[in-house]
């Protein structure tokens, strides 16, 4: 439906953000009779969704930590809950993702703790570490001294998660900038927000609810279309990372994903794509990516080679043929109070205030289990209704970091 020449259109829900929380709230509130539509202001997934390793937690990361908080639980859950929408067997159909690897490394640097001593024991997991024999790692792995475990774990694209999320409702989507408007609503006025599309056209859109799924984006929202009282409005904290990047050819970047843990913490979590070149990249996450944040590029692409020659003995770090690169970014997570500090949540959080609601994930993983509280919290919509934003522009998907990286 093209804009009436007053440019003025109204909706039941209006979602803000097209990541992974916004698109599957999106797909949710549609199988629930919602006349909704998502506005996202770049690309879609563009900051933390497309930036994301990919590893659909099982809960083993907080075990580490012995850690028992509901939301590990919740966690525990996840992987089971995936694997429905993988195959195909829940909306949204989820089968056309591409899934890097059904499983993930798990080793130590030492041998003075066994993994399965450490997590285990620990937790009722229903994703266990199993143990492997020499003969059955990974060429890469071979060399490491201490334990090596499997983890059924799987590592997604999530490119191509944004791509199966988004193709259905693509109608329903707008790539445009909120540049004003108001979440509260009562008798007499609406919630509303103007929008500004490509070419400079505005639109005016009234609503009954607006969820914010703006990731890092939220907080201005919240400031703009929440304006008042600190005390009562929804709170956020970043948490910024230092990724590093390694790209290469296949035969010198064998495919690799999992976890070194040192103790009760991820020194460092390798994940490997594929690159528009056909090149192998692995993205360097966990514990290096979080101290990296005090670090210039360059030293953080020496940390990252010394990391890698510590926890992949054997492997040629040195090899010309490998170029790297480190791009910095926040995890955008709600923060629990004004007043302190960034204690990290351990579970989605979904927030209704007066006026809106808003979404932060905290994980991929835990993207359906944010969609299915927001799904509770508002109920069933009016019915179906017609594609709000047909003709109008739509958010392409977001180009992964490594693709518009500096590789030295
Ligand atoms: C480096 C990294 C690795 C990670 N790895 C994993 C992992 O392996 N497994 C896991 O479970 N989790 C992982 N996470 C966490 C996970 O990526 C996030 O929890 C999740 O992607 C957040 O999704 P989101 O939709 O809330 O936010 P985002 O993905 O940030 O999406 C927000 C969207 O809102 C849009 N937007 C922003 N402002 C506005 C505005 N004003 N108007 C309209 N649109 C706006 C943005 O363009 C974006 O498209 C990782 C995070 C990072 C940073």
């Amino acid at each position: 439906m093209t804009p009436p020449p007053s440019n003025k259109m109204s909706l039941e829900t209006l979602i803000v953000g097209g990541g992974v929380a916004g698109l599957w709230v999106l797909d949710r509130l549609l199988e629930n009779g919602h006349q909704a539509g998502l506005i996202e202001a770049n690309a879609l997934g563009q900051g933390q969704s497309v930036a994301a390793q990919g590893i659909l937690h099982g809960g083993v990361k907080y075990a580490l930590s012995g850690l028992l908080a509901p939301g590990v639980r919740q966690v525990a859950r996840m992987p089971d809950v995936w694997a429905t929408h993988l195959a195909g067997e829940a909306r949204p159909d989820l089968s056309g993702v591409t899934v890097r690897s059904k499983a993930c490394h798990l080793w130590r640097t030492d041998s003075m703790k066994s993994i399965l001593g450490m997590t285990g024991a620990k937790l009722a997991l229903k994703t266990k570490p199993t143990k492997l024999a020499l003969k059955d790692r990974p060429a890469i792995l071979r060399h490491c001294p201490g334990d090596v475990a499997l983890l059924s774990e799987r590592v997604i694209e999530t490119p191509s998660l944004l791509r199966a999320l988004s193709e259905r409702n693509r109608d329903h989507l707008l790539q445009g900038r909120i540049i004003g408007g108001c979440a509260r609503g009562d008798e007499s006025t609406s919630p509303w927000v103007d929008v500004e599309v490509r070419g400079g056209e505005k639109i005016m859109l009234t609503c009954n609810l607006i969820i914010l799924c703006a990731g890092g984006g939220n907080e201005a929202l919240i400031e703009m279309l929440m304006p008042g009282d600190d005390l009562h409005r929804p709170a956020m904290q970043r948490r910024p990372l230092h990724m590093s990047m390694v790209k290469g050819p296949t035969e010198a970047l064998p495919e690799l994903n999992g976890h070194c843990v040192d103790g009760a913490a991820t020194r460092v979590t390798i994940t490997s794509s594929t690159a528009a070149d056909g090149q192998r990249v692995w993205q360097l996450g966990g514990q290096l990516s979080e101290t990296g944040c005090e670090r210039d590029p360059e030293a953080q692409t020496e940390a990252a080679r010394s990391c890698l020659r510590a926890v992949l003995p054997g492997f040629d770090v040195d090899t010309p043929r490998l170029s790297w690169s480190s791009y910095r970014i926040d995890r955008a997570e709600h923060r629990e109070s004004h007043t302190t500090g960034t204690k990290r949540p351990d579970d989605v959080t979904v927030l209704r205030t007066r006026e809106a609601i808003a979404v932060w994930p905290t994980k991929l993983v835990l993207a359906p289990r944010a969609a299915a509280m927001v799904s509770r919290l508002v109920g069933g919509g009016s019915g179906p209704s017609e594609p709000p934003f047909r003709d109008l522009p739509t958010p392409p998907i977001a180009e992964p970091p490594w693709e518009d990286a500096e590789w030295n």
